[in-house]
């Protein structure tokens, strides 16, 4: 059988695995990834990762990275925000000479759409939107069948698509960025102002009144135990990313909107205010057809899609 080597490289950790034809993972290993220590330090964690994986294997088909940043067409990297000196590294070459084997490198939100289009929620469609949604929000778009990933270097950047043209100042130097009303941090904010605004909630019990310990988990345990204020945080939410859904679903009619990211566990409360908003929003036509849910891939869902890259020829 087939197997593929899958490499998420993340700001903390490197997760490495082998993954067989269906998605399954073989085996797998956590590096931290030394990024404090530059550029030569992270590729030796990548290249010692990427060994184990391959320890002992043939039937290798090729080697599938999801990195941060922006990604041209031959696998270069430019400006990833939590790895200061990855800019213009070329990526896939420096892999496929020292290990002989085809490399695919993507930006790691495609990535992740790409896996859930493969093997996970998106399977069997061929228009998705997916987002991954937590200290920012990623995107990736699969039009036709295909990664979209517009005419060079970067397509989707679903977190800076401007919902307010006064909003706040977002870390990219637009303001009114979605992810500006959606990060976990953000979310967090909404509830803290609100309490000290005098309002009653358990939130405050459950971080026992130190609110700088409130995040989107805690207002989910709070929104099970029948909070108010955490049900209109969830709904608020649901407004804003159900406002810019409406945009997208109005522009590229997709069959299916998939969420992931920590956030997303918050579960049923956001998914539903997110499918309201698009029904009030979007044109009926098509918001009738679209479908909004979780990705399915997991906990190990970087190195499953970055193994399903070396599938995209
Ligand atoms: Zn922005």
């Amino acid at each position: 059988m087939k197997k593929i080597v899958g490499l998420d490289l993340g700001g903390t950790f490197i997760k490495v695995g082998l993954v067989g034809k269906t998605g399954k993972i073989l085996k797998k290993k956590q590096l931290p990834t030394l990024g404090k220590k530059g550029r030569g330090s992270v590729l030796s964690q990548m290249e010692k990762g990427i060994k184990f994986a391959l320890n002992g294997e043939k039937d290798v088909m090729g080697i599938g990275i999801g990195t941060p940043g922006l990604v041209d067409r031959q696998g270069k990297v430019f400006s990833a925000p939590n790895l200061p000196d990855w800019d213009n590294l070329p990526l896939k070459k420096i892999f496929e000479d020292k290990f002989n084997l085809p490399v695919i490198v993507e930006n790691d939100v495609n990535t992740i759409t790409f896996g859930e289009y493969v093997y996970g929620a998106g399977k069997g469609y061929k228009n998705i939107i997916c987002i991954t949604l937590g200290t920012g929000l990623g995107g990736g778009i699969i039009l036709n069948g295909k990664l979209f990933r517009g005419s060079n270097l970067s397509a989707a950047e679903i977190g800076h698509i401007p919902i307010c043209y006064e909003g706040p100042k977002c870390n990219c130097g637009n303001s009114g960025c979605i992810e500006r009303y959606v990060g976990a941090a953000y979310i967090s904010r909404m509830a803290r102002d609100a309490i000290k605004k005098g309002r009653k909630s358990k939130i405050k019990d459950l971080v026992k009144g130190d609110l700088s310990l409130i995040t989107p988990k805690i207002i989910s345990q709070a929104y099970k135990k029948g909070d108010w204020l955490a049900r209109e945080i969830w709904e608020k939410v649901g407004l804003y990313l159900g406002t810019m859904f409406s945009g997208l679903i109005n522009l590229l009619n997709p069959e299916i909107i998939i969420i992931g990211g920590g956030i997303a566990q918050a579960g049923k409360p956001l998914f539903e205010a997110v499918r309201k908003e698009i029904k009030k929003r979007a044109f009926p036509l098509l918001s009738r057809e679209v479908k909004v849910v979780p990705a399915k891939l997991g906990i190990d869902s970087g190195i499953i899609s970055a193994a399903s890259l070396i599938k995209m020829h």
